[in-house]
């Protein structure tokens, strides 16, 4: 065996073990596995990577930094794939991300919902015209880890809903570390449900990795964002 084919053994056989994770956590609570979109968080990993997972029927693919997912958007420019930005964003960054990414799920703050307007209204969004934005609470009682506090979410989701190019999604949230991810997740949920009260189409709540997946989909996750238990721990950062 080639080095790429023990590769596409080894990713086939993690995105199996994860697909039933999901399909064990989902069958707990009575909910329909279809509807939860796996999103692969292929930051650190090569191209090479990405293009096995899509042979392996993976579609989207979620990057934290915008200096590594540019590049490895184009250079898979030729799959259908959908990009998710899932890392703190930058202002300045928002033209680029723009011009790959599907949904972003890291707006915690009006200027990004302002920056991300202006870059679509500058013609620079990928095909299908528009982004689709997720509100970021922060479910951390401290700072770090970005995200808005829940209080300043409703005010975010209306200007995302109002904002040129942009569609309001929904929300994401990071569990925090050490913490109970069960009970930050309910907490995420109730702030997505009283953010539907006012958007009802926002119905994405983007919640769960690789060791919190389970909590996140009994409390309604739609979309999980793994990167660990599909890919192997990652190489440290250069
Ligand atoms: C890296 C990352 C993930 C994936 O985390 P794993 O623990 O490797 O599954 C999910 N969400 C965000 C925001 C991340 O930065």
């Amino acid at each position: 065996m080639t080095g790429v084919e023990r590769r596409r053994t080894e990713l086939a056989v993690r995105l199996q073990a994860v697909r039933e994770r999901i399909a064990a956590a989902c069958a707990a609570v009575g909910r329909d596995p279809a509807a939860v979109t796996l999103v692969a968080v292929t930051k650190t990993w090569p191209v090479q990577d990405v293009r096995l997972l899509a042979e392996l029927g993976v579609r989207d693919l979620g990057e934290s930094r915008d200096q590594e997912a540019a590049p490895k958007a184009r250079a898979c420019a030729d799959l259908d794939l959908r990009w998710h930005f899932v890392g703190q964003l930058q202002r300045n960054k928002a033209p680029s991300v723009a011009g790959y990414a599907a949904v972003v799920h890291s707006v915690d703050r009006p200027q990004l919902v302002a920056a991300l307007s202006r870059a679509i209204a500058l013609g620079v969004a990928r095909r299908g015209g528009s982004l689709t934005c997720l509100v970021q609470v922060r479910l951390d009682p401290g700072v770090g880890r970005g995200g808005a506090p829940p209080e300043a979410v409703p005010d975010l989701a209306d200007r995302l809903a109002g904002a040129e190019g942009l569609v309001l999604g929904g929300v994401m949230g990071v569990a925090p570390l050490g913490g109970d991810p069960a009970a930050a997740f309910r907490r995420l949920a109730e702030v997505a449900e009283r953010v539907r009260e006012r958007h009802p189409q926002a119905r994405i709540l983007s919640a769960g990795m690789s060791a919190d997946l389970e909590a996140a989909l009994a409390a309604g996750a739609t979309h999980v964002r793994v990167g660990t238990a599909l890919l192997g721990n990652r190489p440290a950062r250069r």
